[in-house]
Formats: C-alpha cells, structure tokens, sequence
C-alpha cells in the first residue's frame, strides 16, 4: 500500500493516489524491500511499461527529502523533455527540477539550487569535466536504459560518467533501470547494488507470429487473421486491430520504409474514421503543415489526416510531439516508426507488428537481424494497462519456415547479456583524456585502478586488451601534445583541457588544429599529426604513374603562397574540416553521388585546409568525399537555399538538417577556441562561419540575423527593403519595416524592440506601398 512507504516525503502517499496508484506495483514493492527509499543502490532490470519511472521517484523524492539532491540520466536528448513534464507535478510541493540540455561547455551553474536535474550522460559527462561545483552534492543518481553500456558509440561515456560519480561522492545512492537483459546481475555486481529482476507486467502480453491467414500465439493456439486480395500483412493486422476499435504500433527498420508505410495504411485506417475524428485530425494535419514547410512535412500531414503516421529522428521535435499526442488521444488510430520511439516515448497501444526484423548494418556489411532485447522493447510497448484487455505483439513471418525460425529467435528467447564496449579506442581516446585533465587519476597506475571501476573491468579476468588499448592512447595523446608524461606524471597540457571541456574527440581537435595550421604554412610541406596510431593510412604506391589528388593538390595549393591570409578560409572549407571530425555524422555517399563529389572535390579542392588524401587510401578518400557532401549542406543552409530543396537534395528529414546545423556550430565554436589557444590568427573568419550555419544566411545578413526574432528569411526580407544591418534597424522607418515583413505587426514590434528601436509601437502605422510590391 502507498500509505506504507519508508522514508518518503509525507505528501507522496495522496498525491499518488490521486495518480490512480493505490498499490505498488510487485517489482516496485521489491525495490522498496530492497531499500531504495532508504538510499540504497539497486538494479532493476523489469520489462518496458511495468513501472520503472515510480522507483525512480522513489528513490529520487526520499533522497531529496533527506536533504539531498537527485541526477536522473536519460540515453536521449527527447526523453529528457518527456521526463521534465514527469517530475515537475512535484513542483506543487516545492521541489525544484532543472533540465540540463544545451551546451557542452557550461558548468550549469543555475542548476546548483534544483533538486532534481535531468541530463543525458554526455552531458553529465561534460558537467564533470567542467567543475560543476554542485555535482558533489548529489546523492543519488538514476540512470534510466543501463543496458545502453552495451551501445559501442554511446555505452562507454555512461560507464564512465557513473564510475566518475560515485568517486566523486562515496555515499551516492545508484539506481539502475533496465530493459530485461540476461545478465542483470553483472550490473548489480558492478555497482555494488540490490537486484530485482522481474518479468512482471501490469498488462499481459501475447506474442505472436502472423503467417498465411492466421496468427499464431505463443500459448499455443491460433487467431484467424486473413488477408484479403492485394493487402498487406500488416495492413491486414492495422484492418483487424481497427474493427476492435484498437491501435497499432508498427516497427519497421528505416525512416523511409516507415514513411511508405504511413502512406500506404492510411489507406486502411480512413474508412474507418468518423466524420468528427475526421475534422480533429484535418486541425492536426494544419499543424503539422505549420511546423515546416518541408516534403517530410506535407507526407506526414497527409497521413495524419488519415488516421496514421510516421515517427523516426528525422522529424523535427514539433513533428514529434503532435505524433505522439495524437496517437495518446486515439486519433491517430496506426504509427509507423523506426525503433528510437521503442526506448522510450511512452505511446503503447493495443497491437504491436514488428514488421522488418532485420535492418542494415554497415559493419555487418548487410542486413543484420535486431538484437532479442530490442524486439523485445518494442512488443513491450503493447496493451494499455486498464484500457486493454490484453496486449498484442506479433511478427511478420513471409514464409511457413520463418514461423518457427521468428518463434525460436525472438518469442521464445532470453535477451541477450549486456556487455562493456569500453575497451575500444575511440572511446578511450575521450575518455582518458578528460580523466586526466579532471584530476581522476594522475599516472598509469592510477589511470588503469580508475578503469577498474567500469563495468569492463568487473567483466573481464584479462586485463591486458584493455592495458595495451590505454597505451595506445597515451602515446597518441602524447603525440598530439594533449598529455605530457614526465616522470611516471601523467599532466594534461593546457590544449589538453581546453579540448576536454570542450568536450571534443581529441581526434577532431587535432584534425582541426592540423587543418588550420595547415593553411597557415600553406599546406605544401605539412605532415598531418592526427589520425590514430592503428590508422596509420597506406601510402599510395610511389611509382604508380598517376598523379594523385594529393599530388593535385600540392600543386594547387602551392609552395610559392606560404602565408596565406587566414581571413580567406572560406565557410565551405571550414564546414569541410569540422565534417571530417569523428564528432560529425556525416552523409553517406550514395550510388552516383561520387562522380558528383570527385568534380566537385576538383573545382574547389583550393578552398579546403590540409592536403586531400590519395584515391588509393580508399577508406580516407570516401571519408573525405562524404565530408564535402555533408560540407555542401552546411554551405547551402547558410546561402539561404530553403528547407525543402536541401531535403530533397540530400536525401535527408529536417531534423537531420538541424542536426548537422548544430553539430556544425557546436564545433566551429570549438574551432574558435582551440585556434586562440595554439596561436592561429582564424577567428573572424571561423565565428562568421559558424553564425552563418547558426542562422542559414549570406554574409552579408550576419549582424541583422543575429537579432532576436528576425531569422534567415525575415533578414532576407528587410535586406531587400533597404535595411541592412542592426543599427539601420533601430532607426528603421516603420512602414518599411511593417512592409518588409508583410504587414505583421506583432512580429514587427518585437523585432523592433529587440533591435533597441526607441519606439516599436506599429500603432496606426501603415505598410509602405512600395516596398511590399517589390517583395511579392
Ligand atoms: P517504464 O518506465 O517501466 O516503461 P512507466 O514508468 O512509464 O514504465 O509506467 C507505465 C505506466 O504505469 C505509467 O502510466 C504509470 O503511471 C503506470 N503505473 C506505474 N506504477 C503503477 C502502479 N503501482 N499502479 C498503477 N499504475 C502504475
């Protein structure tokens, strides 16, 4: 009974009832047993949807209730949002909550007087390596999704970030929270915690296969579930589930396919809409309309008017939300998406159709089969407690043998174990790095006992991969003058730190150093530093014949030009060195787009810093490639080519668009930095570079874009009215104004109020004639 918890704050008992939870749910009450509200550490590894976000208020509000202050880890930057609107109905008993997104470099001071703050781990992990004085202050940390340690790119900073806590402060309460994995008490070992380890669910689950005409249950028996002429699996399973008034969720393994699908089982679910579901999801499809002004847009807006939708990270997080509102409300009656929305947005519905059981995996070199945890994930989001008699979880199996190979492989099996990726170099190279530069160890010895805090080290009897891993690195830190070793000391230099709060890869922080240094000497005698010492790249074979694109570019570039004048770096050459970095995703190269790059590497190979690799280190050659693709992007946002063509150009969402706008930022911003820190005179040319990308304009509309509320098509506009920078905007004629930017007049007072005009009232003021003609 919730009236029977120790150690919560008293009022927690009605306001939870008032939340319909009269009970503990059986994981729950064995987490209390466990003492999680009396500041103990615990692992609970229970399935999706059975409660996990209770014991983590449980631990959290007891924490706090004792005087303490409480960090909550999420894998992703959208759950941090979702996880925010959970814990601030506490605010109404005086708790204060800080979400802490954003920049990496600030330590988020304000965030010293919250007493709960929610974070990913990477930023968790800059906060560390920044200071953040309030950090020894916690005491208690949630991490939602631990078994993520086992994600090669992501796991590793998680693992690290939560030894470097509970180092920090020895008496910190650690609560894990996971899916069902196989080896849940490997983490309890590792962060000498409780454990409950449950498959308990609040709404029961039968998973299933579909074949044929029929689908067949894990119990045992079978549904008939017939496809009728020309249709689809699914959209028979979409059909079946909507004449029982219910909802599905469709998984399928790329943003494309879940696009095609939303279309095409739109055409399944209009029939069935009435005329008012009708009329709510045409206002839904408006707003869509209104978040973008992109294809993506339109498609999802057209699917949405019919009862369906798409959902994958290329939608921006406008998109998303409306999805995922309308899907919660029962007016989108199917959603297609790819597996980011199984980790954790909480959307269940009464079916879930795993339709593509295997996605494209490059290192596999193929299509690889979805790992038993992330099928299981997904069905997990099926049933609603108290709105569902049951959930269902089905497969689509495409032949009879498929039935039993689905049921051995998914229904019937164990997830898998989860196991540490942190041995890995790239990992390693970060991380090492900032555990110097923070004081956390000091030598070897202490660099290796710190590591012994990892998961990896509780896994593994060899210590040796991970010691010859740690010394690679150091020697390539070391190299690279980011570490000084000196006498068994190991000291960051002060380029060492200045990359460790900026939270880069060192790896991009020496091709980045490497590249403006390069155009400095004029390029002709460099040697490149970076790269890592098991990259060490093939040289092209001397005797050859051809004459290479480094070659080429030697030429180009010229040894009679040494001192070229850093104020001629261009923004496509700047866009191409922070796209070669490890931190930038960069764009795959598609069939026919090398031709295209080849040419395009030809005409402007002058502009870019630092020698083009030779066409026979193939892997740096592609690298290179697809850096100037991804630099192509960049450059076209910031010439004010609109959203929509860019999208269609490249092959990519809007919200990849904005993700590549801000990495680039983000990383300009650091290249700024790291150039007045080894003396390289590229400032201005950098920052106008990144305030380009910021805002996606021309040069010559930096300063008036940089006015609050103005953006890349409003400058654009006053641009063409005459007005041309910030100061011109202060003294503007507001008739001008009010024309230029099309008779607004809420938008035209704000702009001029934050451009410091002494009256931005539009009262009675009316939209010069001549100026709004010539815009039109
Ligand atoms: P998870 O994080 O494990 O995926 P959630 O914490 O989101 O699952 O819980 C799923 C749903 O169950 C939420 O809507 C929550 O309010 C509800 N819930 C949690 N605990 C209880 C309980 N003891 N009694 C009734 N409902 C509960």
């Amino acid at each position: 009974d919730v009236a029977d918890l120790p150690g919560v704050p008293e009022w927690l008992p009605d306001h939870l009832r008032d939340d319909g939870i009269e009970e503990l749910y059986p994981p729950q009450a064995e987490a209390v047993e466990a003492g999680v509200t009396e500041g103990e550490n615990l692992v609970a590894s229970i399935p999706t949807a059975s409660g996990k976000t209770l014991i983590a208020e449980l631990a959290m509000l007891s924490s706090v209730a004792r005087g303490g202050k409480a960090l909550y880890i999420v894998p992703l930057r959208a759950l941090a949002s979702e996880k925010q609107a959970d814990f601030e109905e506490f605010e109404q008993y005086g708790l204060d909550i800080g979400v802490s997104t954003g920049n990496y470099e600030s330590e988020g001071g304000w965030l010293a007087d919250k007493d709960i703050v929610v974070a990913t781990s990477e930023k968790v992990d800059s906060l560390v390596r920044n200071d953040a004085p309030w950090i020894e202050d916690l005491t208690c940390v949630v991490t939602d999704e631990v078994h993520l340690v086992d994600d090669g790119e992501r796991g590793p900073t998680l693992e690290v970030t939560l030894a470097k806590l509970r180092r920090l402060n020895p008496d910190l309460q650690t609560v894990a929270l996971s899916a069902t994995i196989g080896n849940a008490e490997a983490l309890a070992t590792w962060l000498d915690a409780g454990l409950v380890d449950s498959d308990w669910r609040p709404i029961e689950l039968q998973k299933g296969v579909h074949y044929g005409q029929a689908l067949h249950l894990e119990d045992g028996s079978q549904q008939r579930l017939s496809v009728q002429n020309n249709e689809k699996q699914t959209a028979a399973i979409v059909r079946d589930t909507l004449e029982d008034d219910g909802s599905t969720l469709v998984f399928v393994n790329s943003r494309r396919n879940a696009e095609a699908a939303a279309g095409r089982l739109a055409n399944t679910v209009r029939p069935h809409l009435s005329t008012e579901e009708r009329d709510q999801l045409a206002d839904i499809a408006e707003e869509i309309r209104d978040v973008s002004d992109t294809e993506t847009s339109d498609e999802l807006a057209d699917a949405v008017a019919d009862g369906a939708a798409f959902h994958h990270a290329g939608l921006s997080r406008g998109h998303r939300e409306l999805v995922e509102e309308a899907f919660r409300d029962r007016l989108v009656k199917v959603v297609c998406a790819t597996p980011t929305l199984a980790a954790g947005v909480n959307t269940p519905s009464r079916r879930v159709v795993v339709r593509d059981w295997r996605r494209y995996d490059g290192s596999a070199g193929g299509m690889a089969p979805l790992s038993v945890l992330e099928v299981h994930q997904m069905m997990g989001r099926a049933g609603r407690p108290g709105l569902d008699p049951y959930g269902e979880a089905v497969l689509i199996a495409s032949s009879h043998d498929e039935v039993d190979e689905l049921f051995e492989r998914y229904v019937w099996a164990d997830p898998e174990p989860v196991r540490s990726k942190l041995a890995a170099e790239p990992a390693l190279r970060t991380h090492i790095l900032a555990t110097v530069a923070s004081g956390f160890a000091r030598s070897r010895e202490g660099l290796l006992e710190f590591l012994e805090q990892t998961l990896y080290a509780s896994q593994t009897d060899d210590s040796s991969q991970l010691e010859r891993v740690v010394d690679d690195v150091l020697t390539y830190l070391q190299r690279n003058d980011f570490l000084e070793i000196e006498a068994g000391e190991l000291d960051a230099t002060s380029l060492g730190h200045t990359v460790s709060r900026l939270y880069l890869d060192p790896m991009s922080a020496a091709e980045i150093v490497d590249g403006l240094r390069d155009w400095e000497r004029g390029a002709s005698d460099s040697t490149s530093a970076s790269g890592s010492p098991a990259e060490t790249p093939a040289e092209a074979p001397a005797d050859s014949g051809f004459t290479t694109a480094s070659e080429l570019a030697e030429e180009a570039n010229g040894s009679d030009d040494p001192d070229r004048d850093p104020d001629d770096i261009s923004a496509l050459g700047l866009f191409h060195l922070v796209s070669r970095t490890p931190d930038m995703y960069q764009l795959y190269l598609r069939s026919g787009d090398r031709e295209e790059y080849e040419m395009e590497l030809f005409e402007r190979e002058e502009e870019l810093l630092g020698p083009t690799p030779s066409e026979f280190e193939e892997g740096r050659f592609e690298d290179w490639l697809s850096a100037l693709k991804t630099a192509r992007l960049l450059e076209d946002w910031a010439t004010e080519v609109d959203e929509a063509t860019i999208t269609e150009r490249y092959g990519v969402g809007p919200g990849d668009i904005r993700g590549k706008v801000e990495t680039a930022q983000w990383l300009l911003g650091a290249a700024e930095s790291l150039a007045s820190e080894v003396d390289l005179d590229a400032a201005r040319a950098i920052s106008e570079a990144r305030i380009r990308v910021e805002h996606g304009v021309r040069e010559e509309l930096v300063d008036l874009a940089g006015v609050r509320g103005v953006g890349r098509k409003r400058a654009r506009r006053l641009f063409q009215a005459g007005i041309t920078d910030r100061a011109q905007l202060r003294d503007a004629d507001k008739a001008v104004v009010l024309a230029a930017l099309r008779g607004r007049r809420k938008t035209a007072e704000n702009v001029l109020e934050s451009a410091g005009h002494r009256d931005p009232s539009m009262e009675g003021v009316e939209p010069a004639p001549d100026v709004s003609v010539d815009l039109d």
